[in-house]
This record gives structure tokens, sequence and C-alpha cells, in this order.
């Protein structure tokens, strides 16, 4: 197999062994690129004299003995909401289109110091919201087993970078879904972890009680190697919490026995499509049949989430974007005075779907509308919280589809902003709570498309999620399908 198809871990060992070097793997990485790109529109930004360079040092690391990191040497692509030093950080927006940060992030400071050479910046919607990264002002990207199809979103480059082989593990982030939606359907993993379990400093803010960062990747272990690195406390961002981030991959030893397992039966609702219902049904057969106890829960105001979100995360964001007024940074549109320049810079910087958001937002916060949408809205996320609290004291984790389907087709939802906030449908709890949850593969349909299956955890026990993912996978071998592409 050529080196850019093989996952992180086998890379580690190849390098560690000395059998590859680093500078082989982004080459072999960047042709990929160059031969699939073209199709695909994974990436807004490439880097690819830095990437050699960095996986020169790379190799001269390696090369002295240095005890290395699992990243060190590894080609990892960022979503473009990672503010990178000195290069292009457009959170697919015309607003921060030649937009050149002055720092890192710490995820991507901390990728960085583990070795981890970066290839570029992925395409995603808009400032992050979507769920097809049809809403980027730069392309739309396509999903790697058909092209005709949407990747998700809104980390869908990152899903897409990754399920090609255009890297070899990528960051993505997750407001409501946009980690394990666009995973989903992309076949890769993807994991939100716990509110707070990874910093957001240097992230570009969407919904700040909701946003967390989190690994996409192509398979558990490497799943778990990735949030190793990034996990932990960061003072700079005053929600990560102060709580030790333990060495995940540790708990990868497929023994799953006496884990109870939930299944909430408002999940399995009418308008799912029947194959990934079954699909995922099949998938906890096999969860059982390695040990692990499955029962019948319930998640009662799973009904209300959507709506719930729509008007904490629009309110949130019309707040967080109302920094990008021509002035500060970020596109000027000339003009004759302040408040025409704050106008058009906004009229012509922001794209459709992020002006919705922001009028939503703006009149849900709004004098005389505030009580009746914003409060409200708070109180139902409560009781959403209070569900999972009351199901995790009768089971250790919970096991649900993913996306109520796989991926659409391009332009399908477009036209109706609704139908696209419904693929959201089974993530957008999981932010509200503030839970941990990962997606990872689970069958295919009809189409040949890739079904998703998401496993939700306690707080903070991203471990329990990361062992029975690997358990599963270990019985499986969906990870092992590649999409054919046509080049290289
Ligand atoms: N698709 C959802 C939205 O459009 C979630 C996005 C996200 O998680 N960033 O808001």
């Amino acid at each position: 197999m050529s080196l850019h198809a093989l996952t992180l871990h086998d890379l580690h060992g190849k390098l560690e062994k000395r059998e590859v070097s680093s500078v082989e793997i982004t080459e072999s990485v960047f042709q990929r690129i160059s031969s699939t790109e073209e199709k695909l529109h994974c990436y807004i930004t490439l880097c690819r004299d830095a990437a050699v360079q960095e996986a020169k040092r790379a190799d001269e690391r390696l090369k002295r003995g240095e005890a290395s990191a699992p990243l060190l040497g590894i080609p990892v692509a960022l979503k473009d909401i990672f503010l990178t030093r000195g290069l292009r950080t457009t959170c697919a927006s015309k607003i921060l289109g030649s937009f050149i940060p002055p720092y890192d992030a710490t995820t991507v400071r901390k990728l960085k110091e583990a070795g981890a050479v970066v290839t570029g910046k992925t395409n995603m919607d808009e400032f992050a919201m979507g769920s097809s990264t049809e809403n980027s002002a730069f392309a739309a990207t396509r999903n790697p087993w058909n092209p005709e199809r949407v990747p998700g979103g809104s980390s869908g480059g990152s899903a897409a970078a990754v399920a090609a082989d255009q890297c070899i593990a990528a960051l993505g982030t997750d407001t409501g879904g946009s980690i394990r939606q666009p995973a989903s359907c992309c076949g890769i993993v993807g994991m939100k972890p716990t509110y707070g379990r990874v910093s957001r400093y240097g992230v570009i803010a969407f919904a700040s009680s909701l946003d967390q960062v989190g690994p996409m990747t192509k398979d558990v272990t490497d799943c778990a190697l990735m949030l190793e690195a990034i996990a932990g406390h960061d003072p700079s961002d005053s929600t990560s919490v102060d709580a030790p981030a333990p060495a995940y991959a540790g708990f990868l030893n497929g023994d799953i026995k006496g884990l109870r397992v939930g299944i909430p039966k408002e999940y399995f609702i009418k308008g799912i499509q029947p194959e990934v219902e079954q699909g995922v049904k099949d998938a906890i057969r096999v969860i059982e049949r390695n040990g692990a106890g499955v029962e019948e829960i319930s998640l009662p105001h799973t009904e209300y989430a959507v709506a719930v979100y729509y008007i904490i995360a629009t309110a949130e964001a019309s707040s967080n974007l109302a920094r990008y007024d021509g002035m500060k940074y970020g596109y000027r549109a000339p003009a004759r005075d302040l408040t025409e320049t704050y106008m058009k810079s906004r009229e012509e910087g922001f794209g459709a779907e992020v002006k919705r958001r922001i009028m939503l937002g703006t009149y849900a916060l709004s004098a005389g509308y505030y009580d009746a949408y914003y409060l409200k809205a708070q109180k139902v996320r409560a009781l959403i919280k209070r569900d999972f609290a009351e199901a995790f004291r009768k089971c250790d984790a919970i096991v649900t589809p993913t996306a109520p389907t796989t991926a659409f087709k391009i332009g399908e939802k477009t036209q109706d902003p609704l139908q696209m906030y419904l693929s959201d449908i089974f993530t957008i709890s999981v932010n509200l709570a503030g839970l941990p949850g990962l997606s990872l593969p689970c069958g295919f349909d009809g189409d040949g498309l890739p079904i998703g299956m998401q496993i939700i955890g306690k707080h903070f026990d991203e471990a329990t999620i990361l062992k029975l993912a690997f358990a599963y996978e270990q019985a499986t071998e969906w990870h092992k399908k590649k999409p054919i592409l046509d080049h290289g």
C-alpha cells in the first residue's frame, strides 16, 4: 500500500524502525493531493514547502533517536478555522479571505510541538455553519466515495481529506455535529470530546457554549493518539478544564465485557434511511456479541434539540461575529464613512447562511423576544442535559446513528435550510449537554455510501467511548474499506 494510505499508528511504527522517512510520507501525501484534489476540493490552502521543511526537521529528530511522540513526522490537515501563524486562515469566508494570523491556536501549537507536519487548511462551511461544506466562499468539497455527494459538514474538507488519503489525520471542530456528521458521510472516525477537554484558544468562535475541537482519523487508534496530543488544560481558554487527560490508547484492549450500552428509542424514528437504521442495529448486535449489555433507554426531550440549538447557536454567533466590522481586521469594503464601512464590509464579506444566522440570533436576543426564545431555549437545554444524566445512571455509553441518512447529493438541500438543519438531529443534543461523542463507520448503503454509528459517553469519559469503538472496529472490517478514486 502507498504510504499515504496508511494509518498514523502504522506510519509511526515505520518511522520508529526507520523503514521510511517523514519526507517520504509527506511527498506521498502531496502526490496524492496532486492527483485527486482537482476532483475533491478538500483544501483551501496548501503549504507544501513548509511541510517538507517540517518533515526534514522531524527526520532529524528521529535520526537523533529522540524518544518519538506518535505524531512525529506525520502529515496532518487542519480545518481552516484554526489560527495558524503566518498561514492564511479564512474560515471559508470572504471576510477573512486574506487574513494571516499572528499566532497559532493552542491545539496547532501542540501538534507542531509533537512534530506533526501541517499539510494545509481544509475547506469547511463558512464560519462552520452548515452540514455539507457547500456554504464555503471557495468551493464545494466532494465526497470521495461519490463526487456527486456532499462530504457532510462543516468539517467536510478534513473528513474528505482523511478518507481520500490526502493527509494521515486531521483536526475539525464540532458545534452541533460538524466532526461526527462529516466523519459519518466519509466513512472515517471523528470525535467531539467533552466540552472543556480540548482548548479552543485560537479557534475562530461560532457558538462558544457549544464549540469543541476534535480528531478526524482513519481508525480508532489514531483517534486516541490524536486526542491525547491535543487534550488538556490551557490557561488561555477559560472553559478548558483542569483535569488530567489520560493516555487514551491504553484503553484500547477490546474488552467490553460487562459494559452497559443504552439505545435511546427516540433516535430510531420515522424518516431515518432504512439502511442506516439496519446498519446501526446490526452494529449493536456485534457489540452485544462481544460481551456488552444492551438496553433501551429514553431521552424524552430529543425532539426539541434542533430548535433549541438554532436559537442558542445563532444567538451566540450573532454576538461572536460582531467583531467582523471591516475595521479591526479582515475584508474592508470601500465606503464613505464608518457606518457605511461596517455595513458594506459585512454585506459583501458574509455569505447568505451566515447572514441568516446573524439575523436569527439577533432577533432571538432582542428585547421582548429574549424571554420567549433565548431564555426558554436555555431551560429546555437544561432538560436535555438532565435526560442524559438520568440515562447515564443506567448505562456507561449510548449508541445511536450519527446522521439520519448517508451523504446526500450536492445541491439537494441548499434551497431548504430546515432540511439541512435536520442532518444534525442526532448529534446536536450531545453539544447541548457538553458530552463527548464519536462517529465510526458501521456499514454501507446500497449506493456504496458509508453509514456512521455514534457512541456518546459521560462527561470526561472519552476513554469508555474509545474502548467500545475499538472493540467494535476489531470485530469488523469497515474501517479498512477505501473509496476508489480514478487517479493515483
Ligand atoms: N450543521 C450544524 C450547523 O450548521 C453544526 C455545525 C457545527 O457543528 N459547526 O450549525
